[in-house]
């Protein structure tokens, strides 16, 4: 390095004497200045620090007046050290006063300098600074010498992450580093919790940054880079990848940056500079960040993701850390932070200690979206960028209701959303009162309240809230959450285990309800242009009829002697349902051969869910023991609107018209023979339109837990007659409205019904 005296390891080691001295944090920085101006023969050496107001303050110089620390300040993108800021990205010249963006700061006494070198100081992708050294004599910083001085603004952004540098703050300018930001992604899981961050799969905090042996960082580099590309090869080879993190392609991805040259000799250049391994790692893993953040092309962006999980995978190969949080080192109020997550890793940890979960991705079909709500986490999606925006231990809150997630909230921000906790929590007390209370309307119709589930930890849910019946099992979410198919003695022990947790009550069984949104892990991916009209459920498990056989087998022999229930998904003709009858009938029969004890009574139905079926309603009626309305398939259908697809998923109101009539039709039709109904779609759960379909004849309906007590609270101060004329009178007058939500809205107003 042209000059330099003693090169960078020597300053590195310089700052790290510096950094170790007990000194007040203004002392500590002026002398790092020092030290970096004369390793680097520069005359002038200043650190920017990126306040809260989006501001870049003077922090330190050696140089410039020393007047101006704390006193200059300039916006991101103004001047030269601003346009540094914004952009990220390195900036050498050697007559800076002739670039365009220059701006002249006269109480700093820059003029007579010509060239200039300044780096962004960079932590997880973001901008915390600026460094910038400057000479009087016009020269041309060199390649090494531009990198000495980032290896440097790590280093210096190490300290300003630290805290340290909030005791030289003046009022009201906080650093931009420990700043309450406000964010919103998309509401997930009902609740709101409030916390502290537990980052799932954590970086590793590098406690060591410099070394005095390259030599043996690089030897540990080497192992560790080959003990990582032999955990990817032999994930590819098994092929039985986790989570959704470690498809076949990310693992690829992964292969090919862990052998490309390019990223193994930056992470050798860092290594010879004076960094420890770890260190190295760290800072190519911030050159990238940056450079691929600024990228637009969702590909590359993606690309970014896989390569942070790359270096993270080499910093725990680095340190022998563990990649999960041992649940006792693990805070009381944990909120979970996560770039995405499979539904197993979330049930490893202890429930009692979860106040949140907040992915980057994550929307509402998710995986872990199901386990989530089923533990009844708060959740929230598709919150850019949060893992580089939080600090281990950083108070947030998490508001699974609303989207939002508030990180650092200042004292006020907290206050609001711990009473709208707390109020939340009350009235989940007053509806847990209301469990023994006769599920009735208040002219005596009763309401049949069921429970929908999937997961083992639903069960304790039907007695918490006295749920009338298990009126839905999706058989497939655990399918979802295990690592691979599920085999018919798996399944048994779990239907029975199902059955024993509600011994008193009957549980409707679904089969198989896979295809469409419902991917599970394990099975090949087949691509199809419109998977919700594709090859799904009643269809896959008529064609493939050995999974199908092995489900029913396994329900069966689990309702020994018992009363059982089982539904079929998305049928679309009655020879649908007579096919899969005779599937059961074939199993029954092969069940008495063996001399199997059968269910004492068995019920077999259909969800109705695919529009043809209201046009043969009654010749499906003939057929069946029960029907249950899927509306959440049912209304998108009707509509042609994706449930999943979030342009088009909130545009049409279920609340209008044509779906009322449609439903109302199914009730009107099943009222004739007699056949039980539930209804056993979202809209069930939620009061308004609970109140609704309760005026178009329903009279049962299953929901998740959490919107039974909301929805008797509703029923039990409704007239179920007054709501009957109310609706059918809206829905008979030809207005051609799209929605009569706001009507319904000021009926349950009226009539002091609570929603
Ligand atoms: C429905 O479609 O309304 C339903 C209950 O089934 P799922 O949401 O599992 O498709
Ligand atoms: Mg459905």
């Amino acid at each position: 390095m042209r000059g330099a005296l003693g090169g960078p390891r020597l300053l590195l080691r310089r700052i790290r004497e510096a950094m170790a001295e007990p000194v007040h944090a203004q002392v500590r920085l002026d002398k790092i200045v020092v030290h970096i101006a004369s390793n680097m023969v520069a005359e002038v050496c200043s650190v920017y620090v990126l306040r809260d107001d989006g501001r870049l303050e003077l922090f330190a110089t050696e140089g410039l007046n020393r007047e101006a620390v704390h006193l200059t300040t300039m916006r991101s993108g103004e001047g030269l050290v601003g346009l540094i800021a914004e952009t990220a990205e390195s900036l050498a010249l050697s007559d800076a006063q002739a670039h365009p963006a220059f701006s002249y700061k006269p109480e700093t006494g820059e003029e007579i300098y010509h060239s200039f070198l300044g780096v962004p100081i960079l932590r997880g992708g973001n901008t915390l600074g600026v460094l910038v050294v400057q000479n009087k004599a016009r020269r041309t910083y060199s390649e090494e010498e531009v990198e000495a001085l980032q290896t440097t603004a790590m280093l210096l952004a190490e300290m300003i992450a630290s805290g340290e540098l909030q005791s030289i703050v003046r009022p009201g300018n906080d650093i931009a580093l420990r700043r309450a930001i406000a964010l919103k992604g998309s509401a997930i899981a009902d609740g709101v919790g409030l916390g502290h961050v537990v980052l799932h799969e954590p970086r590793v905090i590098i406690k060591q940054l410099i070394s005095d042996d390259p030599a043996k960082e690089q030897a540990r580099l080497d192992v560790a880079i080959e003990a990582v590309r032999h955990t990817i090869d032999a994930l590819i080879d098994r092929g039985d990848q986790a989570g959704p993190g470690e498809h076949l392609e990310v693992l690829e991805t992964f292969r090919m940056f862990a052998h490309d040259r390019g990223w193994l000799r930056r992470l050798r250049e860092a290594v010879m500079s004076g960094l420890t391994a770890e260190a190295a790692v760290e800072r190519v893993q911030n050159d990238a960040r940056a450079k691929l953040q600024r990228r637009t092309d969702p590909y590359l962006r993606e690309r970014l993701h896989d390569l942070d999980d790359l270096a993270n995978r080499l910093l725990h190969a680095l340190t022998g850390e563990s990649f999960v949080v041992a649940n006792e080192d693990m805070p009381d109020n944990a909120i979970l932070v996560a770039r995405t997550m499979g539904p197993a890793a979330l049930l490893d940890y202890d429930r009692k200690k979860l106040r949140g979960l907040i992915l980057e991705d994550g929307g509402p079909s998710s995986h872990v979206a199901i386990v989530a709500r089923a533990l009844g986490i708060p959740m929230v999606g598709d919150v850019a960028n949060i893992v580089d925006l939080v600090e281990p231990n950083d108070a947030i809150i998490v508001d699974g209701t609303s989207g939002e997630v508030q990180l650092r909230p200042q004292p006020d921000v907290e206050a609001a959303y711990g009473e709208k906790a707390r109020l939340r929590a009350r009235r989940q007390e007053q509806y847990h009162k209301l469990r023994e209370v006769p599920s009735m309307t208040r002219d005596g119709v009763a309401i049949e309240l069921h429970m929908n589930a999937g997961l083992l930890v639903d069960l304790p849910h039907v007695a918490e809230t006295n749920a009338a019946s298990i009126g839905l099992f999706r058989t497939e979410l655990q399918f979802m959450i295990a690592p691979q198919f599920p085999r018919m003695q798996e399944q048994l022990a779990l239907y029975k285990t199902v059955m024993d947790a509600v011994p008193d009550r009957p549980v409707t069984f679904r089969t198989l309800d896979i295809g469409g949104d419902k991917i599970l892990p394990y099975m090949a991916a087949f691509e199809e242009d419109n998977p919700a009209l594709g090859w799904r459920a009643i269809r896959i498990g008529l064609d493939r009829p050995g999974l199908l056989r092995s489900q029913l087998r396994a329900m069966l022999r689990a309702g020994a002697g018992r009363d059982l229930r089982i539904m079929f998904p998305m049928v679309a003709t009655c020879a649908e349902f007579d096919a899969a009858k005779v599937i059961v009938e074939r199993e029954l029969t092969h069940l008495r051969r063996h001399a199997y004890e059968l269910p004492r009574d068995l019920k077999l139905g259909i969800m109705v869910e695919v529009p043809s079926v209201l046009w043969q309603l009654e010749e499906m009626l003939e057929r069946v023991d029960f029907i249950s309305v899927g509306s959440n398939d049912l209304v998108q259908y009707l509509y042609a609107a994706d449930r999943d697809n979030r342009r088009v998923s909130d545009r049409f109101d279920p609340l209008s018209p044509p779906v009322l009539r449609a439903l109302k039709s199914i009730t009107d039709k099943a009222a004739v023979t007699g056949t039980p109904v539930t209804l056993c779609g979202e809209i069930g759960g939620r009061p308004l339109e609970a109140m609704a379909l309760i005026g178009i004849g329903y009279r049962g309906l299953s929901m998740s837990a959490a919107s039974i007590g909301p929805v008797k609270a509703m029923l039990l101060a409704l007239d179920a007659s007054e709501i009957a004329a109310h609706v059918g009178a809206l829905i008979d007058a030809k207005t051609g409205a799209a929605s009569i939500r706001e009507e319904l809205r000021a009926f349950a107003e009226a009539k002091g019904v609570p929603l």
